[in-house]
């Protein structure tokens, strides 16, 4: 392929293609075109417009400021990098920032976004080696050589990071210099990394759905073989020995051969993204079964009630099976959005909507969760109980990852901040697909949405809802053709007693998906009604972290106690919830009865069983609960998500601490 400006090349696409960040040439259901569907309000609106008006110049601020694209300029320059700016894989937020820019400018025709992409683009270009090399960190006066540090340098995890960002562009806004700075380096990558070559993998994965996806642009097929390649050797124990050990980076077995995501949890949710990306493209169904087996495993003994992926700090990683404390929840925000990417890929492939349902929890409870309602201050870690008050964040100030106690401005480690901006702004390509039957709707909010059908046929429409805090849900026909088209409609997990309205008649639906078979006309409606009332939700015993505790949920939404609800704002853990009252709403609030029992400090935190439940003779007050993904928007509080339960009627166990 050869691709020399912006208007010359022969062999790949000239215009943009208006496609999202995932584009497979084949699976079950195919994504709409960013063209095909818009959030027009809601709470995802929200996000997506603050996300736009603050944080990306927040994240640009930042990046500036830190030197981290100023590391560009020095390359440039061919000034030594010895006193480079920031960690190895500083170069990658710049390239999470341009990806965003580019949905998001992709999004709403931004002129003036567009101008500040292309000034980052022109500094990136301009710090490209000759034969395509490109890399802050490495390779350059003052810096260690190319390629001598694959478990911890990130050159290639960086390259992935610009590659999608290369895509992104292309698909907004055509082939230009930025997929010109992706193709000279993915060349090299291609040819150091290829048959004959360096035989090893970089120590994050990120490259290989990067790989893939630079191949459905371009349509250079050695793209695709690459990330073969590199999906293949790792696994074999390419990579050194490390101190975590080599499932941190996913090299101690095989991908088709494991049986759960292990290791670091952002590694291993990029790594089977790419894995779903080369086994559609090379039509590899072991690999895809793989990967399906995987995530199953890692949905039923791995993830946090959120969503969250991975409850060990030392190495960011999932724990053993049902390991899973909530107040030592690593929920890294970027293994969320890595679960997220995931499960899209999967859904695309197989139209399982178990997939939708976690993309679902986990946008609203972990992706939501990380930045803060202004879009300037971020959380990277999520954990479900806070034990101490914690302080706010120098907003003038960057923090060292994971040690903020309320969301920061930025981290010496910023992957969050930069992930939640390329999100938001292609959030709207996970609500719905289409398939030659016709409609899916996988997520809710006020959106319009068109899909073509085989057979030049249309069909349009509007999402009227306010959900989630009403289960409410209105798909409007605004266009259909004269022909039988199915609309499909998914059904949550939890939504038990849904039913669907269609014509005059309403009928109960059971959760996964409900659809509607019939020939459309302009200004029909079809009414999905979800339950949302708050319910308890209680764990898996062998989750003992949280045994004896329920959960509260509303609709999609896992809801929280901060001491700041709290009378006298005492502490969460004076909190025992009376589950013989189920949880309500009164006023939009969600209550549930419980006691206030404050603790009594032994010298010993242990004695003897037996300590009886709350007597039903003392009263329960009621105690409101918020949307977990809102905690500490009031300043410092302490919170958990699990609350400690009796019953007036079954006596639960307690703790010695409540004598
Ligand atoms: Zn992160």
């Amino acid at each position: 392929m050869t691709l020399t400006s912006t208007t010359t090349s022969d062999d790949v696409v000239r215009t943009p293609s208006a496609r999202g960040p995932v584009a497979p040439s084949r699976g079950t259901l195919q994504p709409l075109r960013l063209d095909q569907v818009a959030v027009t309000g809601g709470p995802w609106g929200r996000r997506q417009d603050v996300n736009a008006d603050a944080t990306l110049a927040h994240v640009e601020h930042w990046l500036e400021r830190e030197g981290w694209l100023g590391n560009f300029d020095a390359t440039a320059a061919g000034a030594s990098g010895a006193d480079r700016a920031g960690r190895e894989f500083a170069d990658s937020e710049t390239y999470k920032l341009l990806e965003a820019m580019a949905w998001e400018h992709g999004r709403t025709g931004d002129a003036e976004l567009d101008a500040r992409l292309q000034a980052i683009v022109a500094r990136v270009a301009a710090a490209q080696a000759p034969d395509g090399y490109l890399s802050t960190a490495f390779g350059r006066p003052g810096t260690p050589d190319r390629w001598t540090d694959l478990e911890w340098g990130h050159e290639l995890y960086c390259l992935g990071h610009l590659f999608q960002a290369g895509v992104a562009r292309a698909r907004t806004a055509g082939p230009d210099l930025l997929l010109q700075v992706c193709t000279r380096a993915a060349d090299l990558v291609c040819d150091v990394f290829g048959p004959g070559g360096i035989e090893s993998v970089c120590g994050h994965p990120e490259i290989e759905p990067a790989l893939v996806e630079l191949y459905r642009v371009t349509g250079e097929r050695r793209y695709l073989e690459q990330a073969r390649l590199f999906l293949e050797r790792r696994g074999h124990q390419v990579l050194s020995e490390i101190e975590f050990g080599r499932s941190y980076f996913q090299d101690d077995e095989p991908i088709r051969d494991a049986e759960v995501l292990r290791g670091h949890a952002v590694r291993a949710t990029y790594l089977s993204s790419g894995a779903v990306d080369l086994a559609v493209e090379t039509g590899d169904d072991e690999l895809l079964a793989a990967v399906v087996r995987q995530w199953d495993a890692t949905v039923a003994r791995r993830t946090y009630l959120t969503g969250g992926m991975g409850s060990r700090h030392q190495d960011e990683a999932f724990g053993e099976d049902f390991v899973l404390p909530p107040d030592r929840a690593y929920s890294e925000t970027c293994a969320g959005i890595g679960s997220v990417q995931l499960a899209w890929r999967l859904l695309l492939a197989q139209g399982d909507p178990r997939y939708a349902d976690l993309i679902e929890r986990t946008l609203y409870n972990v992706v939501d969760a990380g930045p803060s309602a202004s879009g300037t201050a971020f959380f990277y870690t999520n954990t479900l109980h806070q034990r101490v008050l914690g302080t706010v964040p120098d907003p003038d100030q960057a923090v060292p990852r994971a040690a903020s106690s309320l969301r920061a401005p930025w981290f010496a480690v910023s992957c969050c901040p930069t992930n939640v901006a390329r999100t938001f702004a292609s959030l709207q390509t996970l609500l719905a697909t289409t398939d030659d039957e016709g409609v899916q709707v996988h997520q809710y909010a006020p959106a319009t949405l068109t899909a073509d059908l085989p057979g030049d046929r249309r069909m349009a429409v509007r999402v009227v809802t306010d959900y989630p805090r009403s289960g409410r849900v209105e798909v409007v026909v605004d266009e259909a053709p004269g022909t039988p088209v199915t609309l499909t409609l998914r059904v949550p997990s939890w939504a038990v007693g849904a039913t669907l309205s269609d014509g005059g008649t309403t009928s109960p639906v059971a959760p996964g998906s409900a659809a509607v078979t019939r020939v459309f006309a302009a200004g029909d409606v079809v009414r999905l009604d979800l339950p949302v009332a708050p319910r308890f939700t209680v764990a898996d015993g062998r989750i003992d972290a949280v045994r004896g505790t329920v959960a509260v949920e509303r609709g999609p939404q896992v809801l929280c106690v901060e001491s700041v609800d709290l009378p006298g704002r005492v502490h969460v853990d004076e909190l025992v919830v009376d589950t013989s009252q189920p949880p309500v709403e009164v006023d939009g609030e969600v209550q549930v009865q419980g006691w206030l029992r404050p603790h009594a400090d032994a010298a010993w935190p242990y004695g003897t069983p037996g300590e009886p439940a709350p007597a039903a003779s003392t009263p329960t007050q009621p105690v409101r609960l918020a949307p977990y993904a809102d905690w500490a928007e009031r300043g410092p509080t302490t919170m958990r998500v699990f609350l400690p339960a009796a019953s007036t009627t079954a006596p639960a166990t307690t703790t010695p601490q409540e004598a």
